[in-house]
């Protein structure tokens, strides 16, 4: 049976990475959580209290806003979004398949977009709330074979510049996330070996990469400030990650 417990957080990209780590840290600090990605088992399996996992892809906006309500029925209204879940299917433009590239369109901006959709008029009712964007630094500057990820990342840092700026009379605050090259499955969806193996040879040129839990750590702290306090873009890389 349910105690008490803090707001409701929903953490999107919740099975893995940055995601799940984000979820342990969060549910440590006591609150109530909506875990959402497509392998349920992933998200069950980490047994974290006040916490309701369901297997919902990002793309479907109606099951999204429907997860998004039945995590309110139980926990009550959402305090904060994390909108993580995300692919980076590295590839040279001449000749990556285009599927692909709606992959990483549908996923990182139109489910980032859906995700908004889902807790927003509610936030903005209430005059609080707080939507964190996980970015990247992709989404400020150019990678090799990067150019479509890199598209859906800026797209992530302009939109949610410009959605600060509309849901600040609302007191709802909007925090971009955008981390360098970190240790998660992310890189393993590149289905071009080449390219994974160049990737991985420039994660060990630097020295190894940031760990996922720092990224939770630092999503922690920007949620962790006062509703009155946006911190409003973060940007963190390995220090010998030179790009
Ligand atoms: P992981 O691949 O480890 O995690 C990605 C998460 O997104 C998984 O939980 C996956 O779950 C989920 N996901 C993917 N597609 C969907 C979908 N359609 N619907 C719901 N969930 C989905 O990678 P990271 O933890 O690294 O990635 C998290 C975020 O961090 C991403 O937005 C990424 O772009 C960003 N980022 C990562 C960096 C890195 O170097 N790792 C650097 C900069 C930014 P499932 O497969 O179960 O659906």
């Amino acid at each position: 049976m349910t105690s008490t417990h803090k707001p409701l957080v929903i953490i999107t990209g919740a099975s893995s990475g940055i995601g799940l780590a984000t979820a342990k840290l969060l549910s440590q600090r006591g609150h109530a959580l909506l875990l959402l990605s497509r392998r349920l088992e992933k998200m069950v399996q980490l047994g974290l209290p006040n916490t309701l996992a369901l297997a919902v892809d990002i793309t479907d906006r109606e099951a999204l806003v429907a997860a998004v309500a039945q995590a309110e029925e139980r926990f009550g209204p959402v305090d904060a979004i994390i909108n993580n879940a995300g692919v980076m299917l590295l590839g040279s433009i001449a000749t990556q398949d285009p599927s692909q590239w709606d992959r990483m369109l549908d996923v990182n901006v139109r489910g980032l977009l859906n995700g908004i959709f889902a807790v927003t008029s509610g936030m903005v009712e209430r005059k609080h709330g707080t939507i964190i964007n996980v970015g990247s630094v992709a989404g400020r500057k150019t990678f090799p074979n990067h150019v479509v990820y890199v598209g859906t990342k800026f797209a992530v840092t302009g939109l949610s510049e410009n959605l600060r700026q509309e849901l600040s009379p609302s007191n709802v605050r909007v925090i971009t996330i955008e981390p360098g090259a970190v240790d998660t499955e992310l890189l393993s969806h590149t289905t071009d070996d080449a390219i994974k193996e160049g990737y991985n040879d420039w994660k060990q040129e630097m020295g190894g990469v940031l760990a996922a839990e720092t990224i939770a750590e630092v999503i922690g702290f920007a949620y962790a400030q006062p509703q009155s306090v946006c911190v409003r873009e973060i940007v963190v890389c390995a220090t010998r990650q030179e790009q």
